[in-house]
């Protein structure tokens, strides 16, 4: 047991996460509310919906295709979050 426990460890994010849910609960393993980063998105092919980081479909084996996640700004390459519409660097609109 454990190899895949250690696997997630070395993810960033998760291991970020873990870390600041250790601090705000005391205990490690609990989810904070920041969880919101990947959109489900469906299969093309047969409309499963994958909830995870999947890149191809588990169902059918059709390759997902994701929108990335964030996008840069075009004038100072800054990187916009989810769900900002301008540039919080210098206020580009995003396209
Ligand atoms: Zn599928
Ligand atoms: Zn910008």
């Amino acid at each position: 047991m454990g190899s895949c426990l250690d696997l997630r460890k070395y993810q960033d994010a998760d291991a970020v996460e873990s870390a600041f849910a250790k601090i705000v609960s005391g205990k490690s393993g609990y989810k904070p509310v920041i969880e919101r980063r990947i959109d489900p998105v469906k299969c093309d092919k047969c409309g499963k919906l994958i909830e995870g980081t999947e890149k191809f479909c588990p169902d059918c084996g059709n390759p997902i295709k994701r929108k990335p996640t964030s996008t840069k700004c075009k004038k100072c390459n800054n990187f916009y979050n989810d769900e900002d519409t301008f540039c919080s660097e210098c206020g580009t609109k995003r396209e």
